[in-house]
């Protein structure tokens, strides 16, 4: 690392975007990304909100044409009809900076722009298209995601730092080069905005990679070296598990160190499936990390031989859904009631201890034990169930305990 301050202690510039700030010490936010046509104004209104309502706090559209750019504005529109104020961020590349000039409701009502420097034009005419989008954003006071990818490196900047390795008595391996690029088209491209005229405090950086030990390695090195707020993604991550499992790892790495501001889960749904995944992913990490709090979290045991039936899966699922479910009023009326514990476990051996560290938990029956169920609650014994409703019944003294504890009466 070439800071002797510690990354974790290093307050990254605050940008605003919207309502919302990226950096600055403030709680990581979740975005997401539609896959819908943007000039399909409904069906991208639709999907926007569907995010946004699944907790997603920005979100991302691509701008590829001037239909997408003619229909920003409408979608706009349409969200704030329906209450949505999520900021809307622009996906831009190529002819980002003819969308720009020519849209400028369009330009108005996104809340940032991305733009990916390895995508703009190759020498003097990438120079000049940049140009274009930063006096652009400065015009229109909009912060810039500069959004690097590893898919999409700047070639010049990669052939440079080629040729200077091969100049080295003893080069430096292929990756090792290649990952010095991501960081320094990123850099670099953050300093041309700069010396445009766009503050430190609105400028975004990401170097999104596709394997996770690249990413790692990448964002310590970018997060050493600079005070911008940064984007975190593992890019292409991929479908189902895999998916999930890649960008957590990565992910969780980063941010356990104090790296990144703003997450991205990038998911490639199932066909046909929603979009609504990579927000709930990314919500579960951040809240396993404890660094947020989205939903009141049941913890179950994994069950084993002594759980004669699967009973008490059904449960914590069940409990889990009504919990996910209530959120939506919950939130508003029951401050606090995200960072609520609800144990269910399969049986006394860890049962009771469990549910005794959680706000409420109940303990199941294991086979060969007596059918009664102890419940917790703040870590006393409160009533022991029995009988065919214990389900329904500690449901509703969940329910209670929610009133009492975060109804503020
Ligand atoms: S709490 Fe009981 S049922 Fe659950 S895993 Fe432990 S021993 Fe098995």
């Amino acid at each position: 690392m070439s800071s002797a301050q510690p990354v974790s202690t290093r307050i990254r510039h605050a940008v605003p975007v919207g309502p919302v700030i990226i950096g600055g010490g403030q709680p990581v936010v979740v975005q997401s990304m539609t896959n819908t046509d943007t000039a399909d104004i409904e069906a991208t209104a639709r999907q926007v909100q569907e995010l946004a309502e699944a907790g997603s706090e920005l979100v991302r559209l691509t701008v590829n044409d001037e239909g997408a750019a003619a229909a920003v504005p409408h979608i706009a529109d349409r969200l704030e009809r329906a209450g949505c104020m999520v900021p809307l961020v622009g996906d831009f590349h190529f002819n980002g900076h003819k969308l720009l000039e020519r849209h400028p409701a369009c330009a108005e009502r996104l809340a940032k722009f991305r733009i990916n420097p390895g995508n703009v034009g190759k020498g003097k005419q990438r120079d000049s298209r940049f140009t274009t989008m930063i006096e652009l954003a400065c015009r229109y006071d909009k912060p810039v995601r500069i959004g690097v990818n590893w898919g999409s490196l700047d070639q010049q900047v990669l052939a440079r730092l080629l040729d200077d390795n091969a100049r080295r008595p003893t080069p430096l391996p292929i990756e090792d080069i290649n990952r010095q690029a991501v960081i320094q088209s990123a850099l670099e491209s953050a300093a041309m905005a700069r010396d445009i005229g766009l503050g430190a405090d609105r400028i975004v950086i990401s170097c999104k990679m596709s394997r996770v030990q690249d990413l790692v390695s990448v964002y310590r090195e970018l997060a050493a070296q600079s005070r911008y707020a940064l984007h975190l993604g593992l890019t292409e991550a991929g479908m189902g598990d895999k998916g999930v499992i890649a960008s957590t790892a990565a992910l969780s790495i980063l941010l356990n160190e104090g790296i990144g501001d703003t997450i991205r889960i990038s998911l490639t749904p199932e066909p046909g499936a929603g979009r609504t995944r990579e927000v709930k992913v990314a919500q579960e990490i951040l809240q396993a990390l404890e660094l947020r709090s989205f939903t009141p979290r049941v913890v179950a045991c994994p069950g084993c031989g002594r759980t004669s039936s699967d009973y008490f899966q059904v449960l914590a699922q069940q409990i889990q859904q009504r919990l996910d479910a209530a959120m939506g009023e919950w939130r508003e009326r029951y401050p606090g009631v995200e960072s609520m514990n609800v144990a269910v476990m399969g049986c006394v051996v860890n049962g009771p201890g469990e549910s005794k560290h959680a706000n409420i938990g109940i303990s199941l029956p294991g086979s060969g034990e007596t059918p009664v169920a102890p419940v917790y609650e703040d870590g006393e014994k409160t009533v022991t169930l029995k009988g065919d409703r214990i389900a329904e019944e500690f449901m509703q003294r969940v329910e209670d305990y929610v009133q009492r504890r975060y109804g503020g009466t």
